[in-house]
């Protein structure tokens, strides 16, 4: 079949430079006459097509799962003659008649071609830079990056603004693509309908093209620890392709980082121009008292020293005040009239998103179930860990671990002085066998089975379960091997708490 681009006549119009477009209202068709390839049609592939289109041009939509049915059978896409999709195969050439290429975070770049393209001087873009590039300018952007904690801390940002009135899009890498919030001002007829503020959770796969537009007010990178080192190969590049979120913020706009972070202090200095830098744990920045559970707040530009009270904080683990005194910092810098004693009054209305240390229940038998399907690598069950320390847990622990470079074991045995003051470990999945291994070898003394899946794990674990104990699913491991998504295994985890 011949390409939509090939065969499309090209309409030269005078565009509007991107920058002419970024004032209170963005304006439609920009890219009428251009021809955009969208690579990867997952939920931010799709949404970035309906932009592009919305946007005026045509539309090459292009993903490797043959299974996938086109966007042209798509009722939402069925109006449009100005797309095509190609699945399977694709045959470069298709890409060199793209004006832009538009890249799904789930797409490395070393498929298509990406880089060679990128190294030609070709216009490639992340779909984050792709929204950004028609977002108006008076849409403040807050984004919040790191390895663990991310999708906590867009939430909590995006509540505190809820609850505050301010008229802010939620999403990003987490809920709805950023493309979903151009759209929006794209069909927005006045000023009051266009979003005051954006709370954007940025993962590292949506940063590794730098971006040109993406350009946030305030911006924070949580931590960083071993995570998508099958991507980003070593910690240093993984630090530098999370620093491109400072590219372009200068002046008074703010960037918030751990503090202590030897990779991300050089990726700091290597792609920060100009804007303030603030710590967790230092000021200009956050510290937090645990003992007197209060964050003091500091911002560069005052003496004044505020204080958030996090007692009344709804949620589970020391990592959740860090991650309220972020969101409240963030808020409060994003320079949307926020002040100190409106958000003093919210912490205690902030909800955790669902499979966090997520209290599932406490069965006939006084067994409590707890939910952390969403800790995909060690740091976050480790995390789960400290947080339950005081209470005997049956660990589940399992799926399909991620690749840490150089290392077999894949850094179980770091969980091993944690596990010791719980009851027992559960090991389950495709890498159950690797896991228990490396469990055992790092000197475990608790008992440690070995199960086949998640049910099998939760038989095991509720026939030595006691009153009081907690089944803790926390696996340390994505999901693939055996479900679509942390939430399905979550969900399934739920079912079986539930009817035990
Ligand atoms: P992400 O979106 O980055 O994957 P989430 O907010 O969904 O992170 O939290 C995932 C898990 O990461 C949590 O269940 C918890 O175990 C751990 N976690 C959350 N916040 C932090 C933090 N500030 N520091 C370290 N670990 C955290």
């Amino acid at each position: 079949m011949g390409s939509l681009f090939l065969s499309t006549s090209l309409q030269v119009l005078s565009l509007l430079p991107p920058s002419r477009l970024r004032g209170i209202r963005c304006s439609k068709e920009d890219l009428k006459g251009q021809r955009v390839a969208v690579i990867g049609l997952g939920i931010s592939g799709k949404a970035a097509t309906r932009l592009a289109l919305a946007r005026g041009a045509s539309v090459l939509a292009i993903d490797g799962n043959e299974q996938l049915i086109p966007l042209e059978y798509e009722p939402e896409f069925a109006e449009f003659t100005n797309l095509q999709t190609i699945l399977g195969d694709c045959d470069i050439a298709q890409l060199e008649h793209a004006d832009r290429i538009v890249v799904s975070p789930g797409v490395p770049l070393e498929e298509y071609a990406i880089s060679a393209l990128m190294k030609s001087g070709r216009n490639v873009m992340s779909e984050l830079d792709f929204a950004a590039e028609i977002l108006p300018s008076s849409v403040k952007v807050l984004a919040v990056s790191g390895t663990n904690g991310k999708s906590t801390v867009t939430s909590f940002a995006g509540q505190m603004l809820d609850h505050l009135g301010i008229k802010a899009f939620v999403g990003g890498n987490f809920g709805k693509p950023l493309s979903e919030a151009a759209i929006l001002c794209l069909n927005s007829s006045s000023v009051e309908d266009i979003y005051q503020a954006a709370v954007v959770e940025v993962s590292s796969y949506q940063m590794d093209i730098p971006s040109k537009y993406f350009s946030p007010s305030v911006a924070v990178i949580l931590n960083l620890t071993p995570d998508h080192l099958d991507r980003h190969k070593t910690m240093q590049n993984y630090a530098d392709i999370k620093c491109n979120l400072f590219s372009h913020m200068r002046d008074d706009k703010l960037a918030l980082l751990p503090i202590g972070n030897p990779y991300l202090n050089k990726a700091f200095s290597n792609h920060a121009n100009g804007c303030h830098l603030t710590w967790i744990g230092d000021f200009p920045g956050i510290k937090i008292d645990m003992e007197a559970t209060v964050a003091k707040l500091k911002f560069p530009t005052t003496d004044t020293i505020a204080h958030l009270q996090l007692s009344d904080l709804r949620a589970t683990g020391a990592h959740n005040y860090i991650n309220a005194a972020v969101a409240a910092f963030l808020v409060l810098g994003l320079g949307v009239g926020v002040d100190y004693h409106s958000i003093n009054s919210i912490v205690k209305r902030l909800t955790l998103l669902p499979h966090r240390i997520q209290v599932v229940c406490t069965d006939a038998c006084g067994i409590r179930w707890v939910d952390d399907s969403k800790a995909t690598n060690i740091e976050s069950t480790y995390t789960a860990l400290l947080s339950l320390k005081d209470q005997k847990s049956i660990v589940l622990l399992g799926g399909l671990a991620k690749v840490l470079n150089g290392e077999d074991s894949n850094g179980f045995e770091q969980l091993v002085e944690l596990l010791q003051h719980h009851r027992a470990v559960i090991t389950f999945g495709s890498s159950g066998e690797m896991i228990y291994r490396a469990l055992c070898d790092g000197g475990l003394s608790i008992p440690c089975i070995k199960a086949t899946n998640l049910e099998d794990a939760v038989k095991h674990a509720k026939s030595i379960s006691v009153k009081g104990d907690v089944i803790l699913l926390s696996p340390g491991c994505a999901s693939f091997d055996e479900f679509r998504n942390f939430e399905h295994r979550g969900h399934a985890f739920q079912e079986l708490a539930l009817s035990s």
